[in-house]
């Protein structure tokens, strides 16, 4: 599924109306009447106050209020603007709103305040700059009443694509996405003004959307990763699911490299090899025994001998020593290299080396280190992380997995894959190690490098939202957790 920009949205109308002969009123009459339909069968409310700006998106409000009305709802319908500023299509379903024998007002605070549901049908997608008046000062008394907001579309004065969000904004409770999920929808602080979100779809010709949008953003769902899962072929051997590197944890931190661990082993890799500080390796054979050790002081050069892929990052502090290996591996290592947490700190000087490679580098930061190695701050990240994430893996022909909820997965290409699966139960120490690990294992299995990364961060978000389904806190699952259940969500995606 697409992810889309205002810009690409109207091209894909434009497309619509004027090469596939759809006009624009029944595009409006069905976005206004699939919307409306929703609101009934999901909100039973008595009450309900339409507020209707002088775009578009006021002409699906138009069509909403009117079949609310005709559906037995006690309905008011505020128009924002001066009636004479209402044109196209929305005038055209004005008119068949007031010729049904209809009527509305202008805005009026009380009539929105006495409503038990608000529907919101303001400003959409074609919205620029800061917002203006008359539209600021509602919002600013709409966002101070406690009463239920649902958007269409987008919540009014939120723009579509990575664009700062304006002050006073409209807050939306819920909001009934048209067509194709809008890029603010996956950035923050965007996404928290949307509330719940419900893609609702309108009958948008498939044809309009492929030959109209020409970035590469997708959401990557369960069926995409169904339909690429590897076949462990009954006849094979351990040799035949690749051998895993990881170079993780030390003295003090020995959990990262045990959490990186069992998560590769349990993610079907063929052979596991974990490179880490001697002291710890007691401690690693009673929670992994399945890896084998290799110590830290050790000839990194036979480590990295016949390995199909490397991890290196969690838990190995950030220092010369950490610096200098990951120069080393980006210099020697003849396969996929996935770069996290410490290692990153240690890729500082040598990103540049990274564009020699000849095999794929795949680097997994959290907003944090992404911020650190481009000099930014977490904030800007993540507002605009479908650009920098892009920027960045275009640039050094790399994969970058920019983390968070929804973490983006962005390819050398310039492809961006969205992920939809995880939780807040993941936002805790560990959780990215296990990652780490999930990544390992699914690189050394997969072919395409993309289908691995994607597919493992799907499972890993899979798995804590099975958690919740049955029953458990998002407080409570940890790290382990995630891995202990690998067997239940593998069993279902897998089969
Ligand atoms: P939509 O209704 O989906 O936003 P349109 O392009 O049909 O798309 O209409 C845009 C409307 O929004 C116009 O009436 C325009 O004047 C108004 N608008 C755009 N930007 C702002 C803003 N920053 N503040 C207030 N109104 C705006
Ligand atoms: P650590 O290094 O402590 O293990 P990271 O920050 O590297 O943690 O990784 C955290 C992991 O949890 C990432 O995969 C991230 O996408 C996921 N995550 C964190 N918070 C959330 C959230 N609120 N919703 C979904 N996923 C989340
Ligand atoms: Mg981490």
């Amino acid at each position: 599924m697409k992810v889309v920009t205002g810009e690409e949205m109207k091209a894909i109308d434009r497309y619509t109306i004027e090469k596939i002969g759809i006009d624009g009123t029944i595009l409006m009459e069905n976005a206004g009447r699939v919307a409306a339909k929703n609101i009934m069968k999901n909100f039973r409310r008595q009450k309900v106050c339409v507020l209707i700006g002088s775009g578009n998106n006021g002409g699906d409000g138009f069509v909403i209020a009117k079949v609310l009305k005709e559906n037995g709802y006690e309905v008011e319908t505020c128009v924002i603007p001066e009636t004479d500023k209402i044109k196209g299509d929305a005038e055209y379903h004005m008119n068949i709103y007031l010729n049904s024998g209809f009527s509305f007002t202008q805005y009026d605070k009380e009539i929105a305040e006495s409503a038990d549901l608000i529907v919101d049908t303001m400003l959409g997608t074609g919205i620029t700059g800061e917002i203006r008046p008359p539209y600021k000062e509602i919002f600013r008394e709409l966002n101070a009443m406690d009463n239920f907001i649902i958007s269409i579309d987008l919540p009014s004065g939120v723009p579509a694509d990575e664009s700062p969000v304006p002050e006073y904004a409209l807050k939306a409770d819920h909001t009934l996405i048209i067509g194709l999920p809008k890029l603010s929808y996956y950035t923050y602080p965007a996404r928290r003004y949307y509330g719940e979100a419900k893609l609702i779809h309108i009958g948008l010709p498939q044809k309009a959307i492929d030959e109209t949008v020409r970035s590469k953003r997708n959401v990557w769902t369960r069926k995409d990763t169904e339909k690429h899962w590897p076949v462990r072929e009954d006849a094979s051997h351990k040799g035949s699911h690749g051998k895993v590197g990881i170079i993780a944890g030390s003295a003090n931190m020995p959990g990262a490299a045990v959490l990186t661990t069992a998560a590769a082993v349990r993610s079907g890799a063929g052979l596991t090899q974990l490179n880490t500080h001697k002291d710890i390796f007691g401690t690693l054979v009673n929670h992994i025994p399945e890896a084998t050790l290799f110590n830290r002081e050790g000839d990194l050069e036979a480590f990295i001998e016949g390995k199909d892929i490397i991890a290196i990052g969690p838990g190995l502090g950030v220092n010369e020593e950490t610096k200098r290996t990951v120069k080393y591996l980006l210099d020697r290592f003849e396969g996929p290299l996935v770069i996290d947490a410490d290692g990153l700190s240690g890729l500082q000087d040598s990103k540049s080396k990274i564009r020699e490679r000849t095999h794929p580098t795949i680097i997994s930061p959290h907003p944090g280190e992404m911020a650190r190695l481009i000099d930014s701050s977490p904030g800007e990240v993540n507002r605009k992380r479908f650009e920098i994430s892009r920027e960045m893996a275009v640039d050094y022909g790399m994969y970058v997995i920019l983390k968070g909820p929804n973490t983006l997965v962005a390819t050398p290409a310039g492809e961006i894959f969205i992920n939809d699966t995880g939780n807040a139960g993941l936002a805790k120490g560990g959780s990215g190690d296990v990652l780490t690990g999930m990544l390992a294992a699914f690189l050394a299995r997969y072919e395409n490098p993309q289908h691995a990364i994607s597919s493992a961060v799907f499972m890993h978000g899979f798995t804590a939202d099975y958690l919740v389904e049955r029953g458990a806190g998002t407080e409570t699952i940890t790290a382990s957790d995630i891995i202990d259940n690998l067997q239940d969500t593998f069993a279902v995606i897998g089969n």
